[in-house]
């Protein structure tokens, strides 16, 4: 590991993916001075066109990976599917924020559910499944229905089939490829909810306001905030990340994506999944908070100082999915509305074309 270091303004941040996560960081970067370049695999990509410099090159290619570490003062990353190996090669160059650690055990479901109870933060129920015979031992032990995940790779549902009773366990496991796997227990949340947070490398933290999220056919779709919840529920939640964080000795911005249960009238929730990186359901920090999850994530991995997380309102963010970006001269006629677009050329669908930020009085 390199030498803990703290960016001054002129310095330049790296990138590893191109989407709109990377375009909104290095958008944020520009007003506090630093640069950002961008290593991405992908022609056009969308954090290219608002970059100072950019690398097209796949994630295994040493000779672009070192001349790109020795350009930037710190890297970074907007996806978790980054290969370990990745990180690890360009941390013996830079410091790598948040670290291999991480990236590694938010890869896997299995490592990070392990991770997170073995912490005393409740998850939904879960096993290991390799093989047939696995899923049914699974199966007998957590009972149905139950959610079977591949643990690598899934996203935005993709991967999962929910096991229900007297449905065949074989078929399910065919249907997520046969791959190394985790069967949960099916929470009955009430709603989903999430928690943006940040650590810097000295310890520092702070969270944003509990986010509740609504996903429709798998993709989240609205974000509001204040979400409906106890401030015991905040107060929990806000610790839970800290723990995590804490435990990963993460440095930069992560969510906590977690259920809302209630029980004998009382709100709790369970942690589903962590994200190392900014998250879609941080976007409204982008009109609606003091310092938005972008220039929190900026200046964590520069090592200054974190930035207020106060909320300015009711805040409410849409995604744009697909087509509905289209939308985009309507929505600049609404006042107050704030667009986002992220300059993808093709809307297919199901893609994040954009998004809209609404602020309403507290
Ligand atoms: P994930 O890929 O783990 O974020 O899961 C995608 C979505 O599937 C979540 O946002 C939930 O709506 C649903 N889901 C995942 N795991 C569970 C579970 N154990 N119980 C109930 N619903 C789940």
């Amino acid at each position: 590991m390199s030498a803990p270091r703290i960016l001054k303004p002129g310095d330049t941040i790296g990138i590893l993916g191109g989407g709109q996560l990377a375009r909104m960081i290095a958008l944020a970067a520009a007003p506090l001075g630093l640069k950002a370049h961008i290593y991405a695999p992908e022609a056009g990509s969308p954090a290219f066109d608002v970059a100072s410099a950019h690398t097209q090159a796949a994630y295994d290619d040493l000779d672009a990976l070192s001349a790109f570490a020795t350009s930037v003062d710190v890297v970074t990353y907007e996806f978790e599917n980054v290969p370990v190996d990745t990180a690890t090669f360009l941390s013996a160059i830079v410091p790598v924020h948040p670290g291999a650690r991480a990236l590694g055990i938010t890869q896997d479901r299995l490592d990070e559910k392990t991770f997170v109870s073995r912490l005393g933060i409740e998850t939904a129920p879960f096993a290991e499944v390799n093989d047939d015979a696995g899923l049914e031992a699974a199966l007998a032990e957590i009972g149905r229905p139950a959610v079977l995940k591949t643990r690598r790779f899934g996203y935005d549902g993709k991967g999962q089939v929910i096991i229900r009773e007297g449905d065949d366990a074989a078929a399910a496991f065919k249907a997520i490829g046969r791959h190394p796997a985790i069967l949960e227990g099916f929470v009955p949340f009430e709603r989903e909810v999430s928690v943006v947070a940040a650590r810097s490398e000295d310890g520092r933290f702070k969270a944003y306001e509990v986010t509740e999220n609504e996903h429709r056919h798998h993709i989240l779709y609205r974000s509001t905030v204040p979400a409906d919840v106890t401030p015991a529920v905040e107060a929990v939640s806000a610790e839970i990340a800290r723990r995590i964080g804490e435990a990963l000795g993460y440095v930069g911005v992560f969510a906590v994506e977690m259920f809302l249960v209630v029980e004998d009238g009382a709100q709790g929730v369970i942690v589903n999944e962590i994200a190392p990186r900014v998250h879609n359901s941080g976007h409204w920090t982008l009109d609606g908070a003091v310092t938005s999850q972008f220039e929190q994530h900026v200046r964590a991995i520069a090592g200054w100082p974190l930035g207020a997380v106060e909320r300015l309102g009711r805040v409410e963010m849409t995604n744009l999915i697909g087509n509905e970006a289209d939308s985009w001269h309507e929505i600049l006629a609404e006042p107050g509305a704030h667009l986002h677009l992220y300059g993808k050329a093709e809307a297919r669908p199901g893609r994040k074309m954009g998004h809209v930020t609404r602020i309403f009085e507290p």
